[in-house]
């Protein structure tokens, strides 16, 4: 057997865990099956500029994460963006305190990616199984995380896994599609972020420009779980009918030059029981990790690795 801990997935959670580990002293290896780590905190580039695809923005409440995003802000990649969204109900639109929302001006990946630094991460290295042992791809560790959402781990654990498989079966995940829109300018009164309440199509439209402070004429635009639904198969397809969505909302003259369309099957966990935990790990030697353990959120994902790396640290010391 191999010494050490295979860690599947480099979105926060699974750099989060394997972070503890190292830091414990106890060998990790990252696989992640994309290009680049970051996972759902997605900054794709188009025409050289970053724009945010996946998660919109970071809340923060747990003292040790704030401690991380102070670290963020030291180094110049995360700054504190806005705590007033507008919502629209209908023809009617109000504005909105919450929480404070931080942004990140080269993209959130940017912020997994710093996380990930000293860490031996391989990307373009797909899992296909884990098994009994525990085994990746045949290979025997002391144990294995799967730090991604629910279904995605389960169609690699081996039946035999049982406690983990019971686990990731009891999570229920929605679609989003993500949109991106470029305008030929800004033609829009500022308005940060709109969540968008009771609409057919559009959950949230975020000012990209804004958010990432290069004023770029750019809008990200969330859809509802329902609309997603319908459009996985083609999301490609949806992209005029997104565009024309947000121009009406927006009263906005110009079309979009420049429309892509991001499919996130499994974008968030829809609900159910809140999990007494932050994370599981059973006898198996199997961990899960991820946002399914609390709300929806960078931070619960954050702090749900964190937790399991230490629970592994401590349980092979
Ligand atoms: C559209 C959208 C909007 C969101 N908005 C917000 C927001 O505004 N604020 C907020 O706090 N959160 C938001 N979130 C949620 C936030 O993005 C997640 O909570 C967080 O990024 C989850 O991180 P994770 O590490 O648990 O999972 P992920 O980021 O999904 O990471 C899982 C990783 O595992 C990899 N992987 C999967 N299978 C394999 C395999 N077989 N082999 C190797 N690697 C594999 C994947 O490629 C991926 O990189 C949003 C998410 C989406 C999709």
């Amino acid at each position: 057997m191999r010494d050490g801990v295979v860690v599947v997935g480099a979105g926060i959670a699974g750099v989060a865990c394997a972070r503890e580990l190292s830091s414990a002293g106890i060998p990790v290896q990252v696989r992640e099956r994309g290009r680049v780590v970051g996972g759902r905190m997605a900054s794709r580039r188009f025409d050289g500029r970053p724009a945010d695809l996946g998660a919109a923005y970071l809340t923060v409440s747990d003292p040790e994460f704030a401690e991380v995003v102070r670290g963020w802000q030291a180094a110049g990649l995360a700054r504190e963006w806005t705590d007033t969204f507008v919502a629209y109900d209908g023809e009617s639109c109000r504005e909105i305190p919450g929480p404070m929302r931080w942004a990140a001006p080269r993209g959130l990946r940017s912020l997994a990616e710093q996380l990930g630094r000293d860490l031996p991460v391989e990307t373009d290295r797909a899992v296909g199984g884990v098994g009994p042992g525990p085994t990746v791809d045949g290979e025997a560790y002391a144990a294995v995380v799967l730090a991604m959402p629910g279904p995605q781990a389960a169609s690699l654990l081996h039946p035999e896994l049982v406690a983990a498989t019971e686990s990731v079966e009891q999570q229920r995940w929605s679609p989003t599609l993500a949109a991106m829109l470029r305008f030929p300018s800004r033609r829009w009164t500022d308005f940060r972020g709109a969540f968008v309440n009771s609409h057919p199509l559009l959950s949230l439209v975020c000012d990209d420009g804004d958010r990432r402070g290069d004023r770029a004429a750019v809008l990200v635009a969330h859809t509802t779980d329902a609309y997603a639904a319908r459009h996985l198969a083609r999301p490609t397809a949806a992209g005029p009918e997104i565009e024309a969505a947000v121009r009406d909302l927006l009263a906005l003259p110009d079309r979009a030059e420049h429309v892509h369309v991001h499919r996130w099957t499994y974008a968030k966990p829809a609900g159910g029981d809140t999990p007494v935990t932050s994370f599981h790990l059973d006898a198996d030697g199997i961990g899960l990790a991820g946002d399914a353990f609390g709300e929806p959120r960078v931070q619960t994902a954050w702090r749900s690795g964190r937790d399991l790396g230490r629970a592994l640290a401590r349980r092979l010391a």
